[in-house]
């Protein structure tokens, strides 16, 4: 690698727009094609790859299979992210949690050929079986603890949009199964980070296998995590945890399509308007740039590698 001596990864959580509208299956889903689209424009500007978090349930569609392995082949790292994205992840008893990591698994192996390494559940749950169960499929890496109070913040503020929003169209917005988020056990656990690993992990009741590699988005509790969706919610704030980011020698940067679509993008979904996707209606050119900007900065002191690659960097 060039010489540098940080290491950085994008991390891309393809959660696909028929997931996030509950609209699931959508038959040419806008964040699959025309929004993936404009985002691998980005990346082959800059020359860099990403690791490409994918729901599992997505892959029951056959052009999806082939966009997966198209990106495999471009590349790219295929990441789990679990078969129905389940926003209580974190509570499911082991058969549950086994069938959710299991079936995504098979299905990438199916359509890229190869094992995936690399896994982030949804909402970054924390389940106590996930590591022992993702250890025995032969994963590296597992980049699903969140670790900052900045989770409550961005709780407060997904459940403010759909208030607002049923408020406004006096009717509930499309989303995914809101009523999971309210059996999730683990918010507080997340925070205790992984930092110092086995034993905050025995205290929650979460056991760290060996060989997983945990990537935490912070390393430490009181250092603010930078994923891009945070630029929609305070530029600022944006700011401030993008520089503590740089100053890490191993990171990623985690972004979603829906920092990308705007209504234009959406094709013949356009006409869904009661969704609880707030960051459609903003300027996208802005921050397209301002995204360009961050991963610019990045490069300057940092080589770009998949996950999987930061993951055994790390272990070195
Ligand atoms: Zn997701």
């Amino acid at each position: 690698m060039d010489g540098l001596s940080k290491y950085t990864a994008l991390s891309l959580n393809l959660d696909s727009f028929g997931h996030a509208t509950g609209t699931f299956p959508l038959e040419n889903d806008p964040f699959w094609f025309q929004v993936l689209d404009l985002i691998l424009e980005v990346l082959d500007t800059h020359k860099v790859k990403a690791t490409i978090y994918v729901i599992g349930k997505d892959l029951q569609n056959q052009k999806i299979r082939e966009r997966v392995k198209s990106l495999h082949l471009a590349g790219h790292e295929i990441g789990n992210h679990t078969y129905n994205h389940k926003q209580n992840f974190g509570v499911l008893e082991y058969e549950d949690t086994l069938l959710e990591i299991r079936n995504t698994h098979l299905a990438i192996t199916s359509a890229t050929g190869t094992g995936p390494v690399s896994f982030l559940a949804p909402a970054w749950n924390r389940n106590p079986h996930q590591s022992k169960i993702l250890a025995s499929l032969g994963y590296s890496n597992d980049s699903s603890i969140f670790g900052s109070p900045l989770m409550f913040l961005m709780n407060l503020k997904m459940a403010y949009n759909f208030v607002q929003k049923t408020l406004r169209n006096r009717e509930l917005p499309r989303t995914y199964d809101l009523m999971s988020v309210f059996k999730r056990k683990d918010l507080c656990f997340n925070l205790l980070g992984s930092n110092y690993g086995n034993i905050r992990a025995q205290v929650i009741g979460n056991v760290f296998e060996p060989g997983v590699a945990q990537l935490p988005m912070t390393p430490y509790p009181w250092v603010l995590p930078y994923w891009f969706t945070l630029e929609f919610i305070s530029e600022k704030l944006a700011e401030v945890a993008f520089s503590g980011i740089l100053n890490q020698q191993y990171r990623y940067l985690l972004f979603h399509p829906a920092d990308f679509a705007n209504e234009e993008d959406l094709g013949e979904h356009a006409n869904l308007k009661n969704h609880s996707l707030e960051r459609f209606y903003v300027d996208k050119e802005r921050y397209r740039e301002l995204f360009e900007r961050r991963i610019v900065s990045l490069k300057r002191d940092s080589s770009f590698v998949t996950m999987s690659e930061l993951a055994n960097q790390m272990s070195q």
